[in-house]
């Protein structure tokens, strides 16, 4: 049975198999094959693969009839997976969208897609998390991307030419990234402090030494699986203000609030922007989503008067050798989790990844899920 991975499109630096994580799929019986130069952009060569028994494929469509288990990155495109067999398992961060053409393509050629952007955020599937593994990163990132950007210095300095002031940093959205962005700055000796709608938040914020900031109101926003949900009007006015008044006093703002399956709420208006103080830097990760700032734009680091706005949306792919060892041992787990025997895949309908994880299976959409319907009727 062939794994094996393409060499990701557009600017993406990260790849899906690393020498290492072909080493443990060999060892497991797996053949595993590369697209030639796939690792290349996150520093791993051809050779590193070849060297421990992989092959390297320079003929996209021959390697892809030779593929059963495809792992991506980000969703390809039909056209770019033409000659995929029939049974074919594709692995990798897609949404759940069955009007865009990845998800019908596959229902009509009987190819299984299971999407990492579902994998429950449950202790079992914690090592197969990859929102969690690349978020971090992200979050990391965005601080070091603010602080190059900054005129002035982060910690406090007490030097002979006169005493440094430290950086005040700003964190709106304290889930995975931002927890790793507060922990970045405080590490780098800014004075922190952090935005979120769950209250359950506060307790995390707190223990890395920020302070939490608080809308003073009887909600908490937290979902199912500890995520956020929309606030009422009242709220976001409330917020607003609140957000306003901390994001004038800061050096650099690190915005990370998303909603699931909606578009990220804007946050921080253009007439806060206008009150910030020059050289004051804005990283907003969720410009993929709409954007948290509302002049931030996508893949774009632009200036708003003397205000940087960083709209990176893919922060991971700037650590890309990190993030696709990372990406790559989550893919391991996974993998672990579907070959009961060595070399062969099942997809056990009672277990909760794959009921929420498959999108479609055997041409079936969401074919688990239906399954577990049933199973209570
Ligand atoms: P996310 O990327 O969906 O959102 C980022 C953060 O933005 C969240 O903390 C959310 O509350 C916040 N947010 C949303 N709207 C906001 C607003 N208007 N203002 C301010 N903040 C706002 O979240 P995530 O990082 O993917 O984490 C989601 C949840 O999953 C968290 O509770 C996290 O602790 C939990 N989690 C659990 C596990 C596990 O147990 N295995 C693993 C990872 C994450």
């Amino acid at each position: 049975m062939m794994i094996a991975t393409l060499r990701e499109t557009g600017n993406e630096t990260r790849v899906a198999i690393t020498p290492h994580t072909a080493k443990q799929y060999i060892k497991s019986g797996f053949n595993v094959a590369v697209e030639e130069n796939a690792g290349c952009a996150a520093g791993f060569a051809n050779e590193a693969y070849e060297q421990i028994g992989a092959r390297i494929i320079k003929d996209r469509s021959s390697l892809l009839k030779q593929t059963n288990i495809l792992l991506c990155l980000n969703e390809p495109i039909p056209k770019d997976l033409e000659g995929l067999p029939q049974n074919t398992l594709i692995i990798g961060h897609f949404d759940n969208t069955p009007e865009e053409p990845l998800i019908p393509w596959c229902q009509k050629k009987q190819i299984t897609l299971l999407s990492m952007n579902l994998i429950p955020r449950i202790s079992r599937a914690q090592s197969m998390d990859s929102l969690s593994s690349q978020a971090n990163l992200a979050g990391y990132k965005a601080v070091l991307e603010a602080v190059s950007a900054f005129h002035r210095v982060v910690p406090m300095m007490m030097t002979a030419a006169g005493m440094i002031q430290p950086a005040k940093v700003l964190v709106l959205g304290a889930g995975v990234a931002g927890l790793q962005a507060i922990a970045t700055a405080k590490r780098l000796g800014a004075i922190v402090y952090a935005f979120d709608v769950r209250r359950a938040a506060k307790e995390q914020v707190e223990s890395l030494g920020a302070e939490f900031v608080e809308v003073n109101q009887d909600q908490d926003s937290e979902i199912q699986g500890g995520y956020a949900s929309e606030s009422s009007e009242e709220y976001k006015q409330k917020q607003a203000e609140l957000i306003d008044d901390f994001a004038k006093r800061a050096d650099i703002v690190i915005s990370t609030a998303l909603i699931p399956g909606r578009k990220a709420p804007v946050l921080v208006y253009k007439k806060t922007v206008e009150q910030m103080k020059p050289g004051s830097v804005i990283v907003d990760l969720a410009t993929s989503r709409g954007g948290n700032c509302e002049l931030s734009e996508r893949d774009k680091i632009i200036k708003h008067g003397e205000v940087t706005l960083i709209g990176l949306s893919n922060l991971a792919g700037l650590v890309p050798a990190t993030a696709s060892e990372l990406y790559a041992n989550n893919l391991v787990h996974l993998i672990n989790l579907l070959s009961t025997k060595p070399s062969e895949i099942h997809f056990n309908p009672d277990d909760e990844i794959i009921q929420q994880a498959v999108l479609c299976h055997q041409g079936n959409y969401l074919p688990f899920q239906v399954a577990k319907e049933n199973n209570h009727a």
